[in-house]
């Protein structure tokens, strides 16, 4: 029976709390839910961290302590951020992962404009660094794409050598400035993938749910969680475990099983644990 990977991204960088209570935001409370999605069929959690002002933050030492209770508790694989912080140096953007050595973390292949006024800033200069620093720390790369733009890039930096193959992208759509999520979007997307790549998509906000369907139908694997979308149904707000609760159901109804930990880890290439 084909195996299909849940990440859950628990919490982001943006979102206030006042949107959805149930967001994860100190490090207790985003270790927890880590552990009721790992429950529920997550073999992935993806992390970021907030100040006590709910602020996207690259504290390393909240990484480090939200880490560690993970760690303590289940055998999850621990996917970090790499960015986060408006206006976090690059040195900033890379010190947890040096510190912790994540079995994952996410490497955004271009920058793009978000809003009100912001750019999501990763200049070739910076991936160049954080590429070369993950190699050194044995962490393998979540490639984020937007578009045929960022999939371009990813080329670029598997025929340099920046990046090496088989990468894991993870489909990013539904970004104020990157491809719409759309069923037909992630199609296309899906064709162009470098060959031996595994990947999986996300939609964000209510286009969760076609971007799951179909990512499950395509034979990828699935993103879903609070960073991406805070409502389960129109007018009903979501948890991290209710939407991996979905999305393990979904899985199951198309005849294949949410990847635990250890088959994840076979499937990415990651060193048993
Ligand atoms: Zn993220």
């Amino acid at each position: 029976m084909a195996k299909t990977i849940i990440t859950a991204a628990l919490t982001g960088a943006a979102t206030p709390k006042e949107k959805n209570p149930a967001l994860p935001v100190t490090p207790k409370e985003i270790a927890e839910d880590a552990v009721r999605a790992w429950r529920a069929g997550a073999a992935i959690v993806h992390l970021h961290m907030r100040d006590e002002h709910c602020r996207g933050t690259m504290d390393a030492a909240r990484f480090k302590e939200t880490v560690e209770r993970i760690r303590d508790s289940c055998d999850v694989i621990i996917n970090l951020t790499s960015s986060g912080e408006l206006g976090a140096s690059d040195q900033r953007r890379m010190e947890h992962i040096i510190a912790l050595r994540p079995e994952m973390a996410t490497f955004d292949a271009a920058s793009l404009n978000v809003l009100p006024d912001g750019i999501f800033d990763n200049t070739v200069g910076f991936l160049t660094k954080l590429a070369a620093t993950m190699k050194d720390c044995g962490v393998k790369p979540e490639v984020e794409v937007f578009d045929l733009g960022s999939m371009a890039a990813l080329a670029r930096f598997l025929e340099t050598g920046m990046l090496e193959a088989p990468v894991h992208v993870q489909f990013v759509l539904g970004m104020f400035a990157g491809a719409p999520a759309t069923p037909e979007n992630l199609m296309y997307l899906k064709q162009a993938l470098p060959q031996e790549a595994t990947w999986s998509a996300l939609g964000v906000g209510a286009a969760h749910l076609p971007i799951l369907y179909t990512a499950v139908a395509l034979g990828g694997h699935v993103r879903v969680g609070l960073e991406d979308n805070l409502y389960f149904a129109k007018g009903q707000l979501a948890t991290n475990e209710s939407l991996v609760t979905r999305a393990a159901q979904i899985i199951r109804a198309f005849n294949n099983e949410p990847a635990t930990p250890a088959q994840a880890r076979a499937l990415l290439g990651l060193k048993p644990r």
